[in-house]
């Protein structure tokens, strides 16, 4: 018995419904290496992210991702560049700059 095939674009276009198609193997043409592999339907539609990736470049985007979570710091930078602080601090940097003048 042969086993049934599906890619990854076509999965794609079946918005990844698994329907009937659970025992199938789904091909993956990794977008990032190049490697081919096939998954079980079933198992691929369990991934966070639903990505043409192999198993390991897939990895590498679920580190990022919990590298990117871990790291809250950044979130403060960002509220530092919000543009109504720095429209504070160009205020208070041209009231200097006036002041200097007088
Ligand atoms: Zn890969």
């Amino acid at each position: 018995m042969n086993k049934k095939q599906i890619t990854f674009d076509d999965l794609k276009n079946r918005n990844f419904d698994t329907k009937g198609i659970t025992k199938h193997f789904c091909i993956i043409n990794c977008e990032k290496c190049n490697i081919t592999t096939k998954f079980l339907v079933i198992s691929f539609c369990k991934r966070k992210y639903r990505e043409n990736l192999c198993t390991i470049c897939y990895r590498l985007l679920k580190m990022y991702d919990i590298d990117w979570r871990n790291n809250n710091s950044k979130s403060q930078l960002i509220a530092q560049n919000k543009p109504e602080v720095i429209e504070k601090q160009r205020l208070s940097q041209l009231k200097r700059f006036s002041n200097g003048r007088s």
